[in-house]
């Protein structure tokens, strides 16, 4: 895909804050012109002694006037590069939202194509790396550009060749600087790519810190977390190593005016064509011309991290999104029906496909309890996924009530259905607001409430503090069931008369599980449920179970129907008898069995 003009795109972004930074360039101009007052006033002073009249007043005047121009210079730069600031972090701002809001209308799945590291990077730091540009290049490229140019212009006035005999260095540098530059454009690729790279190793390292202690995988793992860092450290220092020589030699150069304004200088004043005041506020003028002039070569750098940035954060932006409308719908049944729904999930290499789900017809009448079965990878999680809507079906159709999904507004869907599942993240906030997330209208006592149905009031209460205990960052600090039972209280909040429910596995010893099946049993109270059996006998009452294998509903029925007339089912059913029961040994090396 052609890449967009960057600068197009930061403009769309600095719209909307077009007033603040006409003011901010408008405020940078007038720092210039105070900037260069105090050179014009210091010509006139030398003026003053050279021509034999420095009267007190008329020094007190130029001299007055250095110290006004020196004022607002500062103080006009000063309200620059403030506005520039509050733009920058506007825009900012509006970037971050505007990715958030996109990350929520994306299909989940485009969404997780993303490697965490890589959506953190984005959001967080390239984004990030666009504020010292914005809120510093505005003010200072400007100043920084207008005030050679404006002490070139005033050079000219005095005498156009020494103007010329200033700026003699530029093209020598331009010169280096060109030679330099060559293979910048490759080379700062190669470094974002280094630099990514050990973005997503340092992700991977902390997130899987688990895995690489349990498997004492902590050299290897090491290792490739080093061998990235090493391979930057290495890559910067030869790049640096292969510029640092013409670099220092252009910096060398480009302030070397003297070069040029010497001998021109010397020569008109022989010719006496320049006077010895005009030739000293050369000398002093033309020191001070290119200075600015190399500061801004440092933004050179900036534009480029400026233009990844842009381009990455413009990718994320033009995700497809799933079509929705604003609409309400007035949905009065809330059955809910699959029809020739066939799915491929997309993979990352875009010229293969993995078909999910093929000509799946579904029908799951308002509160009723609906259970998929099947063997692991069958599809039981990809029809729950999309009735939800996490991804589009690609033929087909689901309707709820009637109408097709597509038609319902997204946040309509999501008022409609909750989905419980296995993955129980909560937010490194307090109980309390964890559970409040399933509806953030509820007062503290239908919080409680909410709580005491899902079984975990007794374990809250036992904490430090309470439903104001914060929990920690992905619910570290509480147990697998215990998050569970947090997670279905929220549920049980929100309130939702559609339930799709991921049964957990994870959660089997007695206590959490008898808690979480009652938990279970108040939040799914009258509604059109669907739980994905993980455990045969959970759903031994279900209304119609529903067996899916390889993406293709082979049979639905009751339980009953099921062990008379399909066979997979049956081998399920007798394999998870045979597993249901277990033998362990007790202390006293008595056998003891268990019930699961
Ligand atoms: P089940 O829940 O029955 O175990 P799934 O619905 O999770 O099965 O998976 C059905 C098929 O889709 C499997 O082949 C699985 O590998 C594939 N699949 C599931 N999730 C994804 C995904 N996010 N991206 C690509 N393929 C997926």
């Amino acid at each position: 895909m052609k890449e967009k003009n960057w600068i197009k795109i930061l403009f769309s972004f600095a719209s909307l804050c077009r007033k603040r930074i006409i003011l901010s360039v408008f405020c940078a101009v007038i720092s210039v012109g105070g900037g260069i007052l105090p050179y014009f006033g210091v010509y006139k002073i030398i003026a003053l002694f050279i021509e034999e009249t420095p009267r007190v007043d008329r020094l007190l005047f130029w001299a007055a006037l250095c110290i006004i121009g020196y004022f607002v210079q500062v103080l006009f730069h000063g309200i620059s590069t403030t506005l520039a600031h509050i733009s920058a972090y506007t825009i900012l701002e509006s970037m971050r939202l505007k990715i958030a809001n996109k990350l929520m209308s994306a299909p989940l799945g485009i969404v997780l194509n993303n490697t965490i590291g890589n959506l953190k990077n984005i959001i967080v730091d390239r984004v990030e790396s666009i504020e010292v540009p914005l809120a510093h290049v505005i003010p200072e490229v400007t100043s920084n550009l207008l005030l050679p140019i404006g002490v070139f212009i005033y050079l000219c006035l005095i005498d156009w060749r020494m103007a010329l005999a200033t700026i003699v260095t530029v093209p020598m540098a331009g010169v280096i600087f060109a030679i330099m530059m060559k293979n910048f454009n490759k080379q700062y690729d190669d470094y974002v790519k280094a630099n990514n790279h050990i973005n997503s190793v340092i992700v991977e390292y902390v997130e899987g810190i688990e895995v690489i202690k349990a498997f004492n995988q902590s050299t290897t793992s090491y290792e490739k977390f080093t061998n990235g860092v090493t391979y930057f450290k290495d890559y910067t220092l030869r790049w640096f190593n292969s510029t640092w020589a013409l670099m220092n030699l252009a910096f060398a150069v480009l302030p070397s005016t003297l070069i040029g304004t010497l001998p021109v200088g010397i020569a008109l004043y022989i010719g006496e064509s320049l006077t010895t005041s005009e030739f000293t506020i050369c000398l002093i003028l033309s020191a001070g011309i290119v200075t600015p002039l190399l500061k801004v070569t440092m933004f050179i750098n900036e534009a480029k991290s400026m233009q990844y940035a842009i381009n990455d954060i413009d990718k994320l932006l033009n995700m497809i999104e799933l079509e929705t409308t604003k609409k309400p719908i007035n949905i009065t049944n809330y059955d809910i029906r699959i029809q020739d729904v066939s799915f491929s999930y997309e993979l990352k290499d875009k010229n293969k496909k993995n078909m999910a789900l093929s000509g799946v017809n579904l029908y799951m009448k308002q509160g009723s309890f609906s259970a998929l079965v099947g063997p692991s990878g069958g599809g039981k999680s990809t029809v729950a996924r999309l009735i939800a809507r996490f991804w589009d079906v690609d033929e087909g159709s689901i309707q709820i009530g009637g109408v097709d999904i597509k038609r319902i507004p997204i946040g309509q869907l999501a008022d409609i259905v909750t989905f419980v599942t296995q993955d129980n993240f909560l937010f490194n906030c307090s109980i309390k607001e964890n559970i409040r997330l399933g509806n953030p209208e509820a007062s503290d006592d239908e919080v409680y409430r909410a709580a005491r149905a899902a079984c975990c009031d007794e374990f809250i209460q036992g904490l430090k503090d309470g439903y104001n205990t914060k929990v920690g960052e992905s619910g570290n600090q509480l147990s697998g069931g215990e998050k569970q039972r947090i997670a279905i209280a929220r549920a049980i909040l929100k309130n939702a008369p559609i339930v799709i429910l991921d049964e957990a596995t994870a959660f089997t010893d007695p206590e959490n599980e008898d808690k979480i099946q009652e938990s279970i049993r108040v939040l799914t109270k009258g509604k059109t449920l669907l739980v994905i059996a993980h455990r045969l006998s959970t759903v031994k009452n279900a209304d119609q179970i529903i067996v899916l294998e390889m993406g293709q509903v082979i049979q639905v029925g009751a339980q009953k129907q099921l062990l008379e007339s399909c066979p997979l089912f049956t081998q399920m059913w007798n394999a998870h008898i045979g597993a249901k029961t277990w033998s362990v040994s007790n202390r006293k090396g008595k056998e003891q069995k268990v019930n699961v």
